[in-house]
């Protein structure tokens, strides 16, 4: 029985109502989409009855193809026969009306030009007729189809026309709200998206990062800003605006200009959960967060910056003082000989030691360049190191009158391969460190000994010792212990470290002992074969082999200590 004779077309429009409050109900419920649709399919083949078999295509967003929707009854060889197909005209009766825009009847699918591409399987699938209405969004927008199949040639009547449009508008309502809750689990998970990557920067920036609400209260803190204070990041977030301050009531003049004026930018200290004080680097600009607008605040640690700033000021301190003082003396020296018009033995004795102590003091700031620069070059021969340690030693002694210096010395030669130049840097500085800092009178003992694959020299001293605290950071560039700091005696804090350069460059070390009262120790051990091609392969690099043409050695640039 068709729709049109069963003369009951109130009763049908009313289950085409029902049909499509059932449908918007489940919708509502949450019932996934293509249950909703296929629900809705079924019912209606019910109320249009009489063989109907219904399909729903879906335009894709380009609005080119059309894509399945819902069709229970149509075998699915039909269905993947016509799935994707691109709207047209003469492109079935589906993708024709999506075209056109408008309502296409075919009434014998094997005879109707617009179902060549599409007879076949259409046929198979006993399909003869096909109706097919566009689905219209709101907004004019085909958004699909909506189709009654029949197995045998056949026209519609306008009461059927008048449905099929009428569901075409529910089916509208339920694809368009579809599409918008796709649309909005799209934004969301694009926005969660956007949130992950912004929360990844967030936590992965160094510097400290705190969120600052209107109020004035921590909303947020990196793991940075854990790390900058000490605080864990839930405490942070508990805290307000002043309480990591070293100065509470500069803070809240700060957050005063800053609620004013809209940001802030400047240098404060904070304080530490362990109490230490740090100084940082402030900018704290607006944000809008998902409570309302609120600040970030990037701080800085600025104490590495303000140690180095001490250090060079301590450091041009100490070079201008280091420079001064020979030149004092050189100058004393030539102007005492100029009054009195004779040349004085002790001022040239004066004036050509004053000379080699500036020109070590040039040296050893070249060598420190050279060393930060990864340039210390060796140049490798075979050589008696008993004869370089006996050669310094007499340097040093003869400079020196006032202490004795013992040396005791293999009565062989002790050989090896070294930068004899090097060496005898590294050895001329042990040596006078021991003068300089021991009283006169005093005795400074040298030894050099063969030990398996080493040479060791050891230099112990008289002197006041080195109190323990000092002596991890006795070889860091620049670092005097503070004993040597508040004396007459003259350093620039580089000896140690060139010399333990050196010694690591020829695959050796220095090492000290020491006991505040009781003199210091410092042993050189070399090993006797300096060993190129292992030092080479993997810091350096190494040209020449022979006596005329000595390797040379590039050492390794070391990390600043
Ligand atoms: P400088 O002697 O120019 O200060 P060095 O690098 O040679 O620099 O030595 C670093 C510091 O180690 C010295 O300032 C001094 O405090 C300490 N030091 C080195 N040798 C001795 C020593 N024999 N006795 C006591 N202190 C020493």
């Amino acid at each position: 029985m068709g729709l049109e004779e069963r003369g009951q077309t109130s009763a049908v429009t009313e289950a085409v109502i029902a049909a499509e409050r059932e449908v918007l109900e489940l919708h509502a419920r949450g019932v996934p989409f293509d249950t909703v649709l296929d629900r809705f399919v079924r019912i209606l083949e019910d109320v249009f009855g009489d063989g109907v078999r219904i399909s729903i295509l879906l335009l894709d967003d380009e609005g080119l193809h059309l894509h399945h929707g819902a069709a229970p009854h149509l075998p699915e060889a039909y269905r993947r026969a016509i799935e994707g197909v691109a709207i047209g005209e003469a492109r079935g009766s589906c993708g024709t009306a999506a075209h056109r825009r408008d309502t296409v009847i075919v009434e014998d699918i094997a005879t109707h030009p617009f179902w060549d591409g599409w007879r076949e399987p259409a046929l198979a699938a006993g399909l003869r007729a096909c109706w097919s209405t566009p689905i219209y969004s709101a907004g004019g927008q085909v958004l699909g189809t909506f189709a009654l199949y029949y197995e045998e040639p056949r026209a519609p009547a306008d009461e059927a026309l008048r449905l099929i449009q009428m569901v075409g508008r529910t089916a509208a309502v339920v694809i368009e709200r579809k599409r918008a809750d796709d649309e909005r689990a799209r934004l969301l998970a694009e926005l969660r998206e956007l949130e992950a990557r912004y929360r990844n920067v967030f936590e992965a920036t160094a510097d400290a990062l705190l969120v600052i609400d209107t109020s004035g209260a921590y909303a947020d803190a990196n793991p940075g800003a854990a790390a900058l204070t000490g605080y864990a990041v839930d405490e942070l977030r508990a805290m307000r605006v002043g309480e990591l301050s070293a100065d509470p009531a500069a803070a809240h003049a700060t957050w005063r200009t800053v609620v004013e004026t809209g940001g802030w930018q400047g240098d404060a200290e904070i304080v530490r959960k362990d109490g230490q004080i740090v100084p940082v680097a402030s900018i704290v600009t607006p944000v809008q967060l998902p409570a309302g607008p609120g600040f970030v605040a990037a701080l800085r640690d600025l104490s590495e910056r303000r140690a180095l700033e001490r250090m060079k000021e301590e450091f041009h301190a100490m070079v201008a003082h280091e420079l001064r003082n020979p030149l004092a003396a050189i100058a004393g020296s030539a102007q005492l000989m100029l009054s009195t018009g004779q040349l004085h033995e002790r001022a040239l004795e004066r004036i050509v030691r004053q000379t080699q102590q500036l020109s070590r003091l040039v040296n050893d700031l070249l060598d420190t360049h050279q060393i930060e620069a990864g340039q210390l070059r060796l140049q490798l021969q075979r050589e008696d190191l008993a004869s370089i340690v006996r050669t310094c030693a007499d340097e040093v002694a003869r400079l020196s009158p006032g202490h004795r210096v013992d040396v005791a010395l293999p009565d062989h030669p002790v050989e090896g391969t070294w930068d004899a130049d090097r060496v005898s840097q590294v050895l001329r500085n042990l040596f006078s460190n021991a003068i300089k800092y021991s009283p006169p009178g005093s005795v400074v003992n040298i030894r050099a000994e063969r030990r398996d694959g080493d040479v060791r020299v050891s230099v112990s001293d008289e002197g006041p010792g080195i109190a323990p605290e000092a002596l991890p950071r006795l070889f860091d560039r620049f670092y005097r212990a503070p004993s040597a700091r508040g004396s007459q005696v003259r350093g620039l804090g580089v000896g140690l470290y060139v010399s333990r350069e050196i010694a690591a460059a020829h695959g050796g070390k220095i090492t000290v002992q020491s006991a505040v009262g009781r003199g210091s120790t410092f042993t050189l051990t070399l090993p006797v074969r300096c060993e190129l091609p292992s030092i080479a392969s993997g810091s350096g690099s190494v040209s020449g082999t022979t006596k005329s043409s000595p390797p040379v050695l590039t050492a390794p640039r070391r990390g600043m200590d």
